[in-house]
């Protein structure tokens, strides 16, 4: 039955366990024993399915990937110690020295630092581009290009790339598209239905919804042929494991072999975020739209970006993209980094927090904070500049944002 998204984050596949436990037990255990030689045997050369070491694979940790595949409609998934881990996962499962990725330029400053400094090292090439021009992507992709890259709400520019329009330029390449879906969560967008090959989140974000674990996943489509000449390394893992290449390189070697594992504690606490992540994500829109219209409306305010506004120029695309709901985030701009540091200063309320999807209310300084190691360029394209404000609207009251924000725009 075709449940909505709503009831599947309550109802998600059942356990793999022989027992149903309504809460995903946590199985706080480095180590599975085995009563024979042969029986572990079996369970490494993958002749019988079953738990070794939790760097691999741990029961409440499979858990949340398998709740996670079906929310996305994937074929599975594999999760990591964090989102920052995940995309890495993801791009070191397709890529090697001498390979390159696209990217769309307007991307999270972690992401963006993997990509241009730390990849960069290992001979990965990344060629940043505008996501809304699919000319500059189909451009920027080359014999050597693995992976096309974006985020559903660029961050901080809150821009909403065309999915559909960017899987159908990968496609045409024969290149597979990534998507990182943190800003917007299984509750959003299904990217597998525009056409992506893998989807990442950093689950520490609006899945865990409260602030109180790092967490990330990769999640495979099934859209994606890995057999082809272009990904080497996963047309060796085709071999062994069929349609399950993509899966079991990233958790058999990327994964295993980089020590990214996430812990069950943390997978138990990112389950738990799932439950109400249907009814927060309903409510952080809610909020966000009324800060947005608040905003833009405030003369102290030079201008106000959501992709909910009129006058967002993204608007048509999120609207059908993200049906009809335009996720949490929105930013402000004041007359310059004075301005903005004393607004938020003058907040009571809303906390000045690196992190965004909390239940919370949270503002930030880009320029000053998660953005400052990007170049002059990348920082254009971002949208990130001295007078900006990222918002991340939590779940309070609206009158009671829209109060403290009144408040401390009175004081700037
Ligand atoms: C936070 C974030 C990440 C990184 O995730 P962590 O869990 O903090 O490692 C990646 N992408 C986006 C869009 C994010 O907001």
């Amino acid at each position: 039955m075709n449940l909505h998204p709503e009831t599947r984050l309550l109802h998600g596949p059942e356990s793999a366990e022989p027992f149903e436990a309504t809460v995903p037990p946590i199985v706080q255990s480095a180590a599975f024993a085995y009563e024979t030689a042969e029986g572990l045997e079996n369970v490494f050369a993958g002749r019988e399915p079953g738990y070794v070491y939790s760097r691999i694979t741990n029961p409440t940790v499979v858990q949340f990937e398998r709740r996670l595949a079906a929310l996305e409609g994937g074929r599975g998934a594999v999760a990591c110690a964090s989102g920052m881990a995940a995309i890495a996962a993801a791009v070191l499962g397709v890529a090697g020295a001498g390979d390159e990725i696209v990217s769309a330029d307007s991307i999270f400053g972690g992401t963006w630092s993997l990509f241009a400094r730390t990849l960069a090292r290992y001979g990965i090439a990344v060629r940043f581009v505008e996501a809304g021009d699919p000319e500059a992507v189909r451009r920027a992709i080359t014999e050597r290009t693995r992976l096309v890259f974006a985020e559903t709400i660029g961050n901080p520019r809150v821009n909403v790339p065309d999915l559909a329009v960017l899987a159908a330029v990968a496609r045409e390449r024969g290149v597979a598209l990534a998507v990182d879906s943190t800003a917007t969560s299984p509750v959003l967008v299904r990217p597998k239905e525009l056409g992506a090959a893998l989807v990442i989140h950093s689950a520490s974000k609006y899945i865990n919804g409260h602030g109180t674990a790092i967490g990330g996943v990769v999640v495979e489509t099934g859209l994606f042929d890995w057999a082809s000449p272009r990904y080497p390394l996963l047309a060796e893992w085709s071999r062994k494991a069929g349609g399950m290449a993509f899966l079991a390189c990233l958790r058999n070697q990327v994964v295993r072999d980089l020590g990214f594992a996430l812990s069950p504690f943390n997978a138990f606490l990112l389950t738990l975020g799932l439950e109400s992540l249907g009814v927060r994500m309903e409510r952080h829109c809610r909020n966000a739209e009324r800060v947005a219209a608040f905003l833009a409306a405030h003369p102290k305010v030079l201008e106000a970006r959501y992709p909910g506004l009129p006058a967002h120029p993204d608007r048509a695309v999120a609207e059908r993209q993200f049906g009809g709901r335009f996720g949490g985030l929105l930013t402000l701009r004041l007359a310059d980094k004075a301005a903005c540091f004393r607004f938020i200063n003058a907040l009571e309320r809303i906390r000045n927090v690196a992190n965004l999807g909390d239940a919370r209310t949270l503002v930030i300084h880009p320029a000053s904070t998660f953005c400052r190691d990007l170049s002059e360029e990348a920082r254009r394209a971002a949208g990130v500049t001295p007078g900006l404000v990222r918002l991340s609207a939590g779940l309070e009251h609206p009158d009671d944002i829209i109060s403290d924000l009144e408040q401390a725009l009175e004081k700037v």
